[in-house]
């Protein structure tokens, strides 16, 4: 949109006037946010109607993406760039005399998610709208977010994160689209006079499910989609249900907290309410939707697609099925034919304890109907796979056995669709892990590798360097990332190259005085920025990397004199409340830290910082200062990454294992501008087929393994006596499950070889910038293209400029 900085600046006074009777010299900056937010949702609010409208004129196909978890963060600065009025409001505060970045500091993070998963879901609500593609969103209104960390005594403490507390800027309540879901009572079939049989409800607790809905703006291209969140309320008909305050409140808790573990599940009966409650919202509200604008369900499948983002929504399947065989009088095979039409589902990960399972009695006290509706698909499934040979085969993909519901079977059996989320994933998903499925339906399995939005992680996050690029190769890559190719161009030039250290000395003073502020460590941005940013969790390794943190400070206090370039290695993290080991190490890298940064006679030469509460504004912060991208996972273990692509877009060199699309980072710079290392996912697998690996052997054979290993426990390290000997047992004594000590070696030798580079600076830089120049192709845009065009069979009906 356009508008002139005297007409912004008239519009926003008048703003603050009518919603809180304040002149803008009086006001704060909660207030003037508030405003703003009111304004910049009016600015929108044709467009998002004229999307709708848009699409239905058109008869254009929809997807729906069903995700438990979505986190977009702070949405302020990304809707006024994707306005393109961002410049014109930054310019008119200015001339206000309002500081622009203390309004968006006042925002709170939108944290509705717990890692990876729910931030790939928002970077694709990004992505679908910016690509003019027709894709809403669909998920949970969660009262409390992702906990808020704190470190106390280096321990991990958990606070509720209140981000409602000062209401929702960006949320339209949706009263007349709520809709009633149904739980627990008996359920069982009657025939009707049409000799139909329809299930009869005995009993059944019924929840109010109310829509709040958010634009997703794309970029510069007038289109809005829609985010609908829904929350739990008691529906008018059975507030005599409810009459103690505690009973109020026990049902009010269901939309309440996230489920802060994203790879178990916990609170189990709330969390598989959770899932049916806007598995169920969802799919009524958008069935009702297009059978009021006319659509014959026997033509569903031609006007939406319904995406299951990992399991957690799998219900869909059954929801969708419950609904055309109940509600729309479909026979089975005509609604079973729709809904695998109409679903697709992604597999985010291949460890077993997070593919969800469901106790038989618990979905048949919970959801009668859904279970009534499962056993027929999986009787179904059997009688269908009968003739072939192999039974155990049928047995094994069955959705219902050993007394449990296997969601990611139903996911997989009831769509026409499943993807891994990077190359080696996929492929470990057809051999391995879903081996019998893709025997079964080769056809449906497919790779889609995860992607980043660059305007967030790029335009937004880092200014210095979206400055250079445009001073560099124009500004067509803001709209268009392949475009940032065009860099590559540049890879011998030394002002450019000069410039690009020159921003990325400004993003690390940004962060060390953050660090100091926050931290009171004082870090040099001369140092290397050593980055490792993920939720703590065995697999990811921060352990190998606290490893070698030490061989380099006893390698330090051997030989001061050692030559090596200044470091600073920077950990952001959270632990589940319930992982007790994650939480350990937490423990023990802030001991670490505390040992290092405070010895003397280590003279600065390295640092550790644990910086507090990561989220997705301090992944902004972090992400342009690093020079050192930490991708250790064990070989097989991360399904994709995405941290490593933002590290990557932002000119941090990696240190990697080849895993998840840090393969596909390698291949897109080349061996010689990433660092790779450690065993290789083959390796890993015939380890688990030998069982001959012994960690106490390699500890036994290594001096310096030794002494790093020792300090955990021989109080070397310290206040952590408990948690050194559960470190040091779960390598030891329990063989290290994740290779840690079998990866020593390489890694730390890796790490020398990092410091090596690094020195030689015009060498560091032009790896920097082949990293920058090659990261277009993560992209998110291009990812939701390939699933616009693969699975969900839709189309863009706008033509976007610079495409
Ligand atoms: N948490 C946040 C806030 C992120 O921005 C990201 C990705 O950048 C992740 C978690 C996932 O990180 P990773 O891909 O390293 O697991």
């Amino acid at each position: 949109m356009k508008i002139t900085k005297e007409q912004f600046k008239k519009d926003f006074r008048k703003r603050l006037r009518e919603k809180f009777a304040i002149e803008l010299e009086d006001s704060s900056e909660t207030e003037q946010l508030v405003a703003l937010g009111a304004l910049v949702q009016a600015y929108y609010s044709d467009a998002w109607t004229d999307t709708w409208k848009e699409y239905l004129t058109n008869k254009k196909k929809q997807v729906y993406y069903f995700s438990i978890e979505f986190l977009p963060g702070k949405m302020l600065k990304s809707n006024l760039l994707n306005l393109g009025i961002l410049t014109t409001v930054q310019e008119s505060f200015k001339e206000l005399g309002i500081n622009f970045s203390a309004v968006c500091k006042a925002e709170p993070d939108m944290a509705l998610g717990n890692g990876g998963l729910g931030r790939l879901a928002s970077c694709f609500m990004d992505s679908i709208a910016s690509c003019g593609l027709p894709g809403n969103g669909n998920g949970i209104r969660y009262d409390y977010g992702l906990f808020k960390q704190k470190f106390v005594d280096g321990y991990q403490v958990e606070l509720p994160d209140e981000w409602l507390k000062g209401g929702n800027i960006w949320e339209v309540r949706k009263e007349s689209k709520a809709v009633n879901v149904l739980f627990g009572g008996n359920v069982y079939l009657r025939e009707n006079h049409r000799g139909q049989l329809k299930p009869v409800y005995e009993n059944p607790r019924i929840l109010r499910a109310v829509p709040y809905d958010t634009g997703m703006l794309g970029y510069e291209n007038d289109v809005v989609n829609t985010l609908r969140l829904w929350s739990v309320e008691i529906p008018a008909s059975e507030e005599y249900k409810y009459q103690s305050i505690e009973e109020r409140r026990k049902l009010e808790d269901l939309t309440a907290v996230l489920y802060p573990d994203d790879s178990s599940e916990q609170g189990r009966v709330v969390r598989l309410t959770q899932e049916y409650f806007f598995v169920s919202a969802g799919m009524q509200s958008i069935v009702r939707y297009y059978k009021k604008i006319g659509v014959p369900m026997e033509e569903l499948y031609e006007h939406i697609a319904i995406h299951i983002n990992d399991t957690h929504p799998a219900l869909c399947v059954a929801e969708l099925m419950r609904i055309l065989l109940d509600d729309e009088d479909l026979s089975w095979e005509r609604a079973w034919d729709i809904t695998v039409k109409v679903m697709s589902y992604t597999n985010h990960t291949i460890m077993a304890e997070a593919l969800e399972k469901w106790p038989v009695h618990m979905m048949q006290e919970l959801l009668p109907r859904m279970y009534q509706i499962i056993q027929e698909i999986d009787r179904r499934f059997l009688e269908e796979m009968a003739h072939l040979a192999d039974q155990d085969l049928i047995e094994r993909t069955r959705i219902i056995k050993d007394n449990q519901v296997h969601m990611a079977h139903l996911a997989i059996i009831g769509s026409h669709s499943t993807n891994g989320v990077a190359k080696l994933h996929s492929d470990l998903l057809r051999t391995v892990v879903l081996k019998d499925f893709s025997t079964l339906y080769p056809e449906r399995f497919n790779n889609k590798t995860n992607g980043i939005a660059q305007r967030r992680w790029l335009q937004l996050s880092n200014e210095p360097l979206s400055h250079l690029l445009d001073k560099t190769i124009g500004c067509s890559w803001r709209k268009n990332p392949e475009d940032i190719h065009l860099l590559m161009n540049y890879q011998n030039d030394e002002a450019v190259l000069t410039g690009l250290g020159e921003v990325k000395w400004e993003n690390k003073k940004r962060l060390a005085d953050y660090i100091l502020k926050t931290n009171g460590v004082a870090v040099s941005p001369d140092a290397i920025f050593d980055v490792q940013i993920k939720r703590l969790h065995a697999y990811k390794r921060q352990l190998l990397n606290l490893l070698n943190i030490l061989t380099i400070y006893f390698e330090l206090k051997d030989n001061p004199k050692k030559v090596m370039e200044p470091r600073v290695f920077i950990f952001g993290a959270k632990a589940a409340p319930s992982y007790t080991y994650a939480k350990t190490i937490i423990k023990c890298i802030n001991e670490v830290a505390n040992m290092i940064n405070n010895d003397e006679s280590i003279n600065h030469r390295i640092k550790v910082v644990f910086l507090e509460n990561y989220n997705v504004s301090l992944a902004e912060m972090i992400i342009p200062a690093a020079d050192v991208s930490e991708q250790i996972s064990l070989a097989s273990k991360e399904a994709s990454g995405t941290s490593n692509m933002k590290l990557m877009l932002n000119g941090a060199v990696t240190v990697a294992t080849l895993d998840g699309a840090n393969i596909e980072i390698r291949d897109a710079v080349g061996n010689d501008n990433i660092f790779i290392f450690g065993l290789r996912e083959d390796e890993v697998y015939r380890y688990y087929e030998s069982k001959d690996y012994s960690a106490i052997k390699t500890y036994e054979q290594n001096p310096m393994l030794q002494r790093v290993l020792n300090a955990f426990i021989d109080g070397t390290i310290p206040n952590i006596y408990r948690e050194g000997q559960e470190v040091f047992d779960s390598l030891i004594k329990y063989n290290d499950e994740y290779f840690v000590l079998r990866d020593y070696d390489a890694y730390v030798e890796t790490q020398r070889k990092v410091d090596a580079t690094y020195r030689d600076t015009s060498r560091w830089q032009k790896m920097s910038l082949i990293n920058i120049a090659n990261a277009g192709r993560f992209s998110s845009d291009l990812t939701v293209e390939r699933y616009a065009e693969d699975i969900w069979k839709i189309d863009s009906s706008k033509i976007i400029v610079g495409k």
